[in-house]
């Protein structure tokens, strides 16, 4: 249908080209959405994917033309209009319309927010001294390729996923990185002990210096990064830094629009905001789970593009429910990590599989239900485990423990 400025159907507007925002406007066209959808980011490029950035990516083995989410032709036959290099800064609900940096007033019918995050820089001195990177979009991601091509000694503050996919890209060029960790363990936020000890025993048998329980108190040199200062006074030498202190939602918009957030733009089980024409989606949304009990705002690509369907599904008019399992998987070294569900609260917790040999899976139960898995080149078990999980199934922890047990019988 034609878009007329006085008269719409005006359509949806999707704020953030992204994973979620994608997602959410093929979905609108698979459901047979017929008016008009734009889809508007601030980035130079056309939707691409993030997790190869600290992957394969930045390693090299995968190249820009293999990061695109679809080919640009996809575009133009679905009808949705990508507008790239256009930041939205003003949210005018009254007027049911998005004002763009450049004065553009875009009116819509629906809106969906899917603006995602930005990088945290933690607030240290020295934290904007040149050779300090952070790593969440294409941009930064060829700039710490390119520091990295020049680096002898890295420092990576934060032993999370991202810190330490890079931390094995680093390593795999051949240079001295020094991880540097506030908790006692790495990945301390969502994985369990064990596994965080286990990978960190990995790093270290890789040549990284993995200092946990070591808070940062400054990066150090005059213009360009020089050092990092921890706690105690000792300074670690380090040409280029990263910071992998996760992610601030980008919920300005909302905010300044009046809407419910906190961490993350609040919205309910349809993806809608406290405005019904609003709709958030991906790491920017704060969702409620009535399977945790509690609101959870999740950083990953299924969550994107579940949550961008539902958000499709429930502008067609379609009843939704979306309570996720989460899922999320990482790759370090010759390791695929993958984890479903959350570990919280979890009682019991059974191993399979020996860790010595690389392959193994960890268990977690609650009350005798399978709340959690976390696989390490283990995929059978992680695909067995994410559908236990959503089927609620309470599965015998000594048949998961014996690897003779196959583990289709599981999902009989
Ligand atoms: C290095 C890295 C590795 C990762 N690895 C994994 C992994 O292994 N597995 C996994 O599941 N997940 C991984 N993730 C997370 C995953 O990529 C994200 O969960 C996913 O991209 C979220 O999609 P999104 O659409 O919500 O947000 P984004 O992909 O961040 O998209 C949001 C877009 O909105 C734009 N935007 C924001 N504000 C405005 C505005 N006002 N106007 C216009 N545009 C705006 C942003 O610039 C951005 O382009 C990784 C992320 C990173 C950065």
């Amino acid at each position: 249908m034609t878009q007329s400025p006085l008269s719409g159907p005006f359509g949806t507007v999707i704020i953030g080209a992204g994973q979620a925002g994608l997602s959410a406007a093929t979905e609108l066209r698979k459901r047979g959405y017929q008016d008009p959808i734009t889809l508007i980011g601030d980035e130079a490029s056309l939707p691409y994917q993030r997790p190869p950035l600290s992957k394969a990516y930045l390693s090299g083995d995968l190249t820009l033309d293999r990061l695109w989410l679809k080919p640009e032709a996809f575009y133009e036959k679905s009808q949705i209009e990508v507008l790239t290099n256009t930041r939205v800064t003003t949210l005018d609900r009254a007027r049911q319309l998005v004002i763009t940096k450049d004065g553009r007033e875009i009116a819509y019918d629906y809106l969906i927010l899917a603006t995602g995050g930005t990088a945290r820089r933690i607030p240290i001195p020295g934290a904007d001294l040149m050779g300090v990177h952070v790593l969440r979009d294409l941009i930064e991601a060829d700039g710490l390729s390119a520091a990295l091509d020049q680096a002898r000694h890295v420092a990576i503050i934060g032993a999370g996923y991202i810190g330490l996919e890079v931390a094995a890209s680093a390593r795999k060029r051949g240079l001295d990185v020094t991880v540097i960790e506030a908790a006692e363990r790495p990945m301390a936020r969502t994985a369990s002990a064990l596994l965080g000890g286990w990978f960190g025993a990995i790093h270290r048998g890789y040549g990284v210096d993995l200092r946990v329980n070591t808070p940062v108190e400054a990066i150090v040199g005059d213009d360009k990064a020089e050092g990092v200062r921890i706690a105690g006074g000792e300074v670690i030498t380090a040409d280029l830094v990263l910071m992998a202190t996760g992610l601030t939602p980008n919920t300005q918009l909302a905010e300044s629009a009046g809407l419910s957030c906190n961490d993350g733009i609040e919205v309910d089980d349809s993806a809608r905001t406290d405005d019904p024409l609003i709709y958030a989606i991906g790491d920017v949304a704060n969702l409620p789970s009535a399977r945790y009990g509690r609101s959870l705002r999740l950083e990953s690509v299924h969550n994107a593009i579940e949550q961008g369907k539902a958000a499709a599904a429930s502008i067609m008019g379609e009843a939704v429910n979306y309570d996720p399992v989460p899922w999320f998987w990482s790759d370090q070294y010759e390791l695929k990590l993958q984890i479903t569900g959350l570990i919280e609260g979890a009682d019991q917790r059974v191993r399979r599989g020996d860790p010595e040999e690389g392959r193994f899976a960890l268990f977690h139960f609650k009350d005798g239900r399978l709340i959690a898995c976390e696989a390490v080149n283990a995929p059978q078990e992680y695909i067995a485990a994410q559908r236990m999980i959503a089927q609620d199934k309470r599965p015998d922890p000594e048949a998961l423990r014996d690897v003779t047990v196959a583990m289709k019988t599981f999902l009989a």
